[in-house]
């Protein structure tokens, strides 16, 4: 027989599928998904099997199989063909698109193993292998070894199983078990532990039993010495407060019965459910669940990573206890590693995770539920760049169910789609409890400035902070912060310095004093006079955080101020920590990026100041508008959820610009109806596809020769894409590598033809590395 191996080759990956022929002693073990190792030219290499099949095309002699990596196989036929179409449409490698699909835990070195399993019918010539051992390392074993031991392991006489070595940072605790209830002659305090055991039927923690029971360590020590009970061990998972409420089970509205209604579950399909915040879609994807349960099927559901919130894990535990797996990045490589291994074996049926969950290798899914469906975080940018949303559809059709992407605020080019009837529409206009969402105020900056009020907080914020903490209610103060983006713009009137060929802002370079445009390439010298005013009030805007502490410190000093981003939640536990402090009212103002925009549900908080909202307009990208829109619409979707009324201040130096006005009315559609029109003037998504080249050298002169040739290449076979570049890059060198872009607006299959034969082009190439990414 003879398998079709993807070889992980690191240097300059090699994207194709190679044949070897499969020793006979792997014959019946090996199976599509299997890692194995095989030689490459000289080198022995890691490479996955991707297809077994009879006969080979080559024609000479075709190099064996040397070993076999694992001890089952981590990937099937789902997981190849949707490496395989990352790798065909991505731009990426396959060999890394399969890499993604598999725990980082079975990537670090590990031991293979075999159990005796039933020492009696094992072969004479295993049992010469393994003597006396009731396990042993199989790695370094011989092929006839091997042989012999893997047809016991055919019949199950053998296990095969993996030992992983001991990190230093995981806390391993041990785990007992039964594992041989026939044992004669126990003492009766043994027999009693084992009739415990026998009862409760699982295996539990050591420490556990021994509090549990009653009985003392010396006689859990017999019975494990005497063969009764097994140990193993587990890593100890960090146990977080989820203030799990056994909450009654809502019956939904009548809105969110429709909503509910209007999805078919044995139909490949997707839908968008375009919901304002506060009108219970959570309710509305956990009655699907169940629905979907009932079935006997599987779910998952996508929630960006930061509002993987203990609320929505306290929310999902409680409804749906053990048969939910909640998978965020704070997990260790391990606690990752068990659940992905749960998930296989079929012992969880409900994944609640972030973009990567979408790989969660659930057989027969019922449902695929994207929250936040809007978020730039599903897309994984590199290594390989994949879009979860993609992968979800693919493996809806596979499974033939539903995707349901929801969202206050939908991506634009998915609202698009369901306005043309690619996607059904679903709508809940209406907060659960009927109020009205908040109400929300403009506080033009640029005339506060005029009026000479230098604070980063306008006069109506102030106010309202003040009354807000009189009252004893809570206030969320919400900063923007786009890492090392800067801007030019003017603090009298408002105006930002532009590309004029682009429309984006220009970044500003703080070492030579200039403004330089990351699509195009344009850069001119600083300005020192507004152009639009002639005022020199003009200058880039960064974010502020430590001014807005001071500031709240002078107005409110007897506040407690609570400060959530990257800076101050590096731990685990942090983030937990500082949500349920504030829950528990513990501080009066929580001031924050990004990170508390989403998803937080506090009853107390009544006032949203949404202090720089300029620096989300004018973030250099085609679609800052929408990600502004979204953030506006968010945050203020946390004042005044329960029984309080809600108030919402925008501070910006652009009251008149149409994003801040239909995020003011809450208007949706406003801001689609307008948003879409300037899409299709500039030929952006959806009305073309944006493919970003990146070239990248430790030459610099050369990533710049190169990105011409391509540009000249793609140019000579594009009449209506729009061709913009070379540019720097943002930042212009990463990693002492320098980095060229080309950005094409894709309006002909011919142009992306060409681009697809960059990378074959490139691949021998040691001086220059190229990116292609689809925006
Ligand atoms: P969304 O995700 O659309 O912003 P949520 O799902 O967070 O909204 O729901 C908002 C609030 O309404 C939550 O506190 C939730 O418990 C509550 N809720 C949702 N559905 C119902 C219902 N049918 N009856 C009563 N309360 C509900
Ligand atoms: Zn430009
Ligand atoms: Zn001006």
């Amino acid at each position: 027989m003879i398998a079709e191996v993807v070889v992980d080759v690191l240097a300059k990956q090699v994207n194709r599928s190679f044949d070897y022929s499969i020793p006979t002693h792997l014959e019946n073990i090996l199976k599509v998904g299997y890692r194995v190792k095989v030689l490459f030219g000289k080198r022995l290499v890691m490479g996955f099997v991707v297809l077994i099949k009879e006969s080979t095309d080559f024609k000479k002699e075709l190099k064996p199989i040397v070993d076999i990596v694992d001890v089952f196989p981590p990937l099937n036929e789902e997981f190849i063909e949707l490496a395989k179409y990352i790798a065909d449409n991505k731009f990426s490698y396959y060999a890394s698109s399969l890499q993604t699909m598999i725990p980082t835990a079975l990537k670090i070195k590990y031991q293979k193993i075999v159990k005796v399993i039933n020492k009696d019918l094992i072969s004479e010539e295993s049992k010469k292998i393994i003597g006396n051992k009731k396990e042993l390392i199989i790695d370094g074993k011989s092929p006839l070894e091997l042989k012999y031991l893997f047809a016991d392991v055919e019949k199950g006489y053998l296990g095969l199983d993996t030992k992983f070595k001991k990190t230093r940072n995981e806390t391993l605790i041990d785990y007992v078990y039964v594992l041989d209830e026939e044992v004669s002659g126990l003492s009766k305090q043994g027999q009693a532990v084992l009739d415990y055991m026998l009862e409760i039927n699982e295996a539990i923690q050591k420490n556990v039993l021994i509090e549990e029971s009653g009985y003392s360590k010396a006689v859990i020590k017999t019975l494990i010495d005497k063969g009764v009970l097994g140990v193993y061990q587990k890593e100890l998972l960090h146990s977080i407060d989820y203030n799990v409420v056994s909450k009654d089970k809502v019956s939904l509205t009548d809105l969110q019965q429709k909503a509910f209604d209007s999805v078919k579950l044995n139909e490949a399909k997707t839908y968008l459910l375009h919901g304002v915040t506060g009108s219970g879609k959570t309710e509305v994807y956990m009655a699907w669940i169940d629905e979907v349960l009932k079935l006997g099927k599987t779910a998952i559901m996508l929630v960006p990573e930061i509002a993987l919130t203990p609320q929505i894990t306290a929310i999902f535990k409680s409804r749906f206890g053990d048969d939910v797996e909640i998978m965020h990045s704070r997990l260790s490589t391990f606690e990752r590693y068990s659940a992905w291994k749960k998930i296989i074996n079929g012992d969880v049926s409900i994944v609640v995770g972030a973009r990567s969950a979408i790989f969660a290798p659930l057989k027969d899914l019922g449902i695929i539920i994207i929250d936040e469906e809007h978020e730039k975080s599903y897309i994984q940018e590199n290594n390989p760049k994949y879009d979860a949303k993609e992968i979800a559809n693919l493996r809806s059709i596979k499974h033939k169910c539903p995707l349901i992407l929801g969202s206050a605020t939908p991506n634009v080019c998915d609202y698009y789609k369901a306005l043309n009837g690619e996607y059904e529409l679903i709508t809940m206009p209406n907060r659960v409890n009927n109020k009205s969402l908040p109400e929300c105020v403009v506080a033009d900056m640029a005339k506060e400035l005029k009026q000479g009020n230098k604070s980063v907080f306008s006069k109506a914020l102030k106010e309202e902070l003040i009354k807000c903490y009189h009252n004893k209610e809570q206030s969320i103060l919400f900063l923007n912060r786009r890492g090392y983006s800067s801007f030019v713009m003017c603090r009298y009137c408002g105006e930002v310095i532009k590309c004029p060929h682009c429309d984006v802002s220009l970044t500003y370079h703080n070492y030579n004093n200039t403004l330089k445009c990351h699509h195009c390439g344009y850069e001119q010298m600083n300005v020192l006079s507004c152009p639009n005013c002639g005022s020199d009030k003009i200058r880039y805007v960064g974010s502020g955080t430590q001014k807005v502490i001071e500031e709240i410190s002078n107005l409110l000093p007897e506040a407690k101020v609570l400060r959530v981003d990257l800076d101050t939640t590096k731990k685990k536990e942090d983030y937990e920590i500082a949500f349920n402090k504030f829950k528990n009212h513990e501080a009066d103002i929580l001031v924050g990026t990004q990170m508390i925009a989403k998803g937080l549900d506090f009853s107390d908080v009544t006032l949203v100041g949404v202090v720089n909202a300029d620096l989300a307009l004018h973030y250099p990208s085609y679609d800052a508008t929408m990600t502004a829109y979204n953030l506006i619409e968010q945050v203020s979707g946390r004042a005044g959820r329960k029984d309080k009324n809600g108030k919402v201040i925008i501070q910006t130096y652009q009251p008149n610009h149409f994003v801040i006005e239909s995020a003011k009315r809450h208007d949706y559609n406003d801001f689609f109806n307008r948003e879409i029109k300037l899409r299709k003037m500039s030929l952006m998504p959806p009305f073309s596809n944006v493919i970003e080249i990146m070239v990248v050298s430790a030459d610099a002169n050369l990533a710049h020769t190169e990105a011409k040739n391509m540009l000249y290449a793609i140019s000579k076979v594009s009449k209506d894409s729009v061709i913009l570049g070379p540019a720097q890059a943002l930042p212009f060198k990463l990693a002492d590598k320098f980095r060229f872009t080309i950005q094409v607006k894709v309006l002909e299959e011919a142009v992306l033809e060409e681009i697809k034969k960059i990378y074959p082009m490139y691949q021998n190439n040691k001086d220059v590395d190229i990116i292609i990414s689809r925006m």
